[in-house]
């Protein structure tokens, strides 16, 4: 995790030998993880269903297109 990503960088600035594979391999972790987050914050999608039939209606629908409900 970070944790782990935070020695690795401190062992690196304190002159501790450290593998640069693993590194690097952290800071791949940590740009899946960034991507995933991204994702998880994008814009949510809303489904609107109509509370008659359930048939998908859209925000801007004053009416069911299925059943003529008022929404
Ligand atoms: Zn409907």
């Amino acid at each position: 995790g970070l944790r782990e990503l935070g020695e690795l960088l401190y062992a690196t600035h304190t002159g501790t030998p450290t593998d640069s594979e693993l590194l690097l391999e952290k800071m791949r972790e940590i740009d899946e993880l960034k991507a995933r987050l991204r994702e998880l914050e994008g814009e949510p999608i809303i489904h609107l269903i109509c509370p008659r039939c359930g048939h998908e209606v859209q925000p801007e629908d004053v009416y069911c297109r299925d059943c003529g409900e008022k929404l």
